[in-house]
Formats: C-alpha cells, sequence, structure tokens
C-alpha cells in the first residue's frame, strides 16, 4: 500500500538534505507518495505566512509528516515555526535516538540512548515579557506583592511552565517507549534541587508513573551531573526523559557522543500525528553548498519507515546508510578531515548500498 507523505524541504540546508532523503526512500521501494508543503521563512515570502494553513491542513490529512529545518532568528524577529507546529499538532514528544555506528567519528563504543524530550511547555511555551515594558511592570508588581521578591526594573522575564498532565504523559511515553522496545532502565533529567516547584512537579510525577512500570528500573539525575556523567560514562544510559529546555540540550549532547550532529535523527510525536527530522538545525552558512551530512534526516526517515510499519524497508535503508558509514569512502566533511564527498554523493552511495541488500 502507498503511503501518502508530507515532505516540508525547510530552509538553509533543508531543501538539500531533504532531496538526498527523499531520494533514498524512494529506492527503498516503501512506495511513498509525497505531498510537497512549506513553512518559515521561504513560505512567508513566497505563500504569506510562516506556517501556511495548506501545511498543517496536509499534515492533518495524511498524518505522516518529514521535514528539513527551519530558521528561527536569534534574539528578534518571528517566534520558532518548530515550536508552533508542535504546539499546533500537540506533537508532545520528542524522540532522539543517539546510537553509535562502527565507523563514525566518535572516541566512544556502545552508545545506545533515546532521548525523549517533553515538547510543548517549560521556557518554550513562548510566554514572555520583554523589558520595560507595561506589561512586564504589572508582572513585577505581581510578584512583590505574592511573594515579597524583586524583580529589577531592566529585567526581562520567560515563564518556565510544567505542567502535572504534561509532565505525566511525557513519563509515561518514556516508559510505554521503553516496555514496546525492550529498553531496561529510564533516567529522568531535572533541576528540582533548584526550582522546587517546577522540576520538583516533573520529579515526583516521574516518581508516581515509575511505579506503575515495575518491569522497567527508574532512575533521577540533577541534569547537570546527568551531563557530566554522559560525557564519562554514556554506556549507563538507556531511556532519558527530560523536561522541554534540558531535552533540547542534552539531546545535542548525545548526538555529540555519536558522532555529530549529521547522525541524529528525531520524530516528534503526538497521539494521531508523527513529524519526523533531524536533530539539527539549517546550518545557514553551508546553504547551497552541497556540504552538510544528510544521514541525520536519513536516519530521520528510517524512522518514519518504522512508524508506517515499513520494518523491512526500514531495516534495508538503516543497514545501507550503517554500510556508507563503516566504508568511509562517501561520507561527508563532518566525518573525516580530508578526501569528504558532498550531501548528494551520500544519497548515491546509500542508494548503490541498497540495491545489493535483499
Ligand atoms: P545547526 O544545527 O543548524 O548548526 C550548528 C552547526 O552544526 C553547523 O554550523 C554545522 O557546523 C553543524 N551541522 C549541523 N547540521 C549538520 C549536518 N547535517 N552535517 C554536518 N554538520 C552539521 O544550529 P544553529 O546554527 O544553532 O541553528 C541554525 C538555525 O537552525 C537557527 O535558526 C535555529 O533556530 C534553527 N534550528 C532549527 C531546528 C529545526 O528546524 N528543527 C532545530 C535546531 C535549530
Amino acid at each position: 500500500m502507498a503511503h501518502n507523505i508530507t515532505l516540508i524541504p525547510g530552509d538553509g540546508v533543508g531543501p538539500e538534505i531533504s532531496l538526498a532523503t527523499r531520494r533514498v526512500l524512494d529506492a527503498t521501494g516503501a512506495g511513498i507518495n509525497w505531498e510537497l508543503a512549506y513553512a518559515g521563512a521561504d513560505a512567508r515570502e513566497q505563500l504569506g505566512e510562516l506556517l501556511p494553513k495548506a501545511t498543517l491542513k496536509s499534515i492533518r490529512k495524511n498524518k505522516v509528516a518529514i521535514k528539513g529545518p527551519v530558521t528561527t532568528p536569534v534574539g528578534a524577529g518571528f517566534r520558532s515555526v518548530n515550536v508552533a507546529l508542535r504546539k499546533e499538532l500537540d506533537l508532545y514528544a520528542c524522540l532522539r535516538p543517539c546510537k553509535i555506528y562502527p565507523g563514525a567519528p566518535t572516541q566512544f563504543s556502545d552508545v545506545d540512548i533515546i532521548v525523549v524530550r517533553e515538547n510543548t511547555e517549560d521556557l518554550y511555551s513562548g510566554i514572555e515579557f520583554e523589558a520595560g515594558k507595561a506589561e512586564t511592570a504589572k508582572l513585577r508588581k505581581l510578584v512583590a506583592e505574592a511573594t515579597g521578591d524583586k524583580v529589577s526594573e531592566d529585567s526581562a522575564v520567560s515563564l518556565k511552565v510544567i505542567s502535572e498532565s504534561a509532565s505525566r504523559r511525557i513519563v509515561k511515553f518514556a516508559f510505554e517507549y521503553a516496555r514496546a522496545n525492550k529498553r531496561k532502565k529510564v533516567t529522568a533529567g531535572h533541576k528540582a534541587n533548584i526550582m522546587k516547584f517546577s522540576d520538583g512537579l516533573f520529579l515526583n510525577t516521574a516518581r508516581e508513573v515509575a511505579k506503575e512500570y515495575n518491569d522497567i528500573e527508574f532512575e533521577d539525575r540533577i541534569v547537570d551531573n546527568l551531563c557530566m556523567q554522559l560525557v564519562r560514562r554514556p554506556q549507563q544510559f538507556d531511556v532519558l526523559v527530560l523536561p522541554n529546555l534540558y531535552g533540547d540540550l542534552v539531546s545535542d549532547l548525545c548526538a555529540g557522543l555519536v558522532g555529530g550532529l549529521g547522525l541524529a535523527p528525531g520524530a516528534n510525536l503526538g497521539d494521531e500525528i508523527a513529524v519526523f527530522e533531524a536533530t539539527h538545525g539549517s546550518a545557514p552558512k553551508y546553504r547551497g553548498q552541497n556540504r552538510v551530512n544528510p544521514m541525520s534526516m536519513m536516519l530521520s526517515g528510517v524512522m518514519m519507515l518504522k512508524h508506517l510499519g515499513e520494518v523491512k524497508a526500514a531495516d534495508k535503508l538503516e543497514k545501507a546508510i550503517a554500510q556508507v558509514i563503516a566504508e568511509g569512502k562517501n561520507v561527508t566533511y563532518d566525518m573525516k578531515a580530508s578526501g569528504a564527498v558532498g550531501t548528494s554523493q551520500v544519497a548515491d552511495a546509500v542508494i548503490k548500498k541498497l540495491e545489493g541488500i535483499k
């Protein structure tokens, strides 16, 4: 049966890695009908909307999408289209597997960590108060009245929102994932020693949920210590579950453990809809140069095939990518210092390997 999939090329290096990914997914023979849709600055230029209604409609209809990265201006300008997409479609879980493929540029071995990141709240809730604004003065007054604490007049404030319901949902997701994938341990990352109410709520909820899963070990780590232990002895970790911001930071850290952002796939999952995308961003300085590694998006494609039930095609594609990594001939600049190839050549090499896998 053919699958209707929404493809959002994104911007920066997005269109190049999306094309490479589309080519290898087509070569698996999984039978995908692509529906192109747009998001980000390019979409605003061409269609007048950052996150066009047509894009949301296409994803809601097809239920599965794969997207290239989208640029978000730093410090000012429009808010993140990625965050808007996740909130709009209630893609509450971000799943980021970090696994070492032999031949990948890393000094570690045997790392196979699943990072589960809460995707809808925390400091990403987008509730912010700009320095000097009337609403910020109101907030400062409220804080002074309610707590006796003083927020200085030149402050900007971003709210860290952690709810019991979202914490419960993401921790349950992590345990269900662990159970379904024969994982042994879930580790919750937090800073509940300092943020006793917000991170405290996340941790207490995680402890409660853990009691429902006696077959899976549970532990927690203060997030700074978790980062230190991840770079010292990553093999001790299995599934990590974290609130949004720590999850963002820790998943890039884990990508670094397994060879860099070019090898780190991801999925944003809700109860009905799934949007697959690489962990990395749009790397604008490499735009249009046919240089960056398409493997993180290709491996996101492997996750997508599994989600579609195309397990054979997924295994074949993962094997083909692993063979290209192990051979080390047709890999991009981030994987070897000299003699690297470009994005499209990696796709050619993966397709060639696919032809040789039964
Ligand atoms: P980035 O991930 O785009 O790039 C950081 C660096 O990592 C690059 O300069 C490059 O050296 C390396 N890198 C990234 N992807 C690579 C690849 N596939 N192959 C080889 N090297 C790679 O991070 P950034 O520069 O902080 O962000 C750029 C933009 O992307 C920002 O606007 C940010 O908001 C956005 N972003 C989007 C997403 C998304 O769409 N899901 C995710 C993260 C960041």
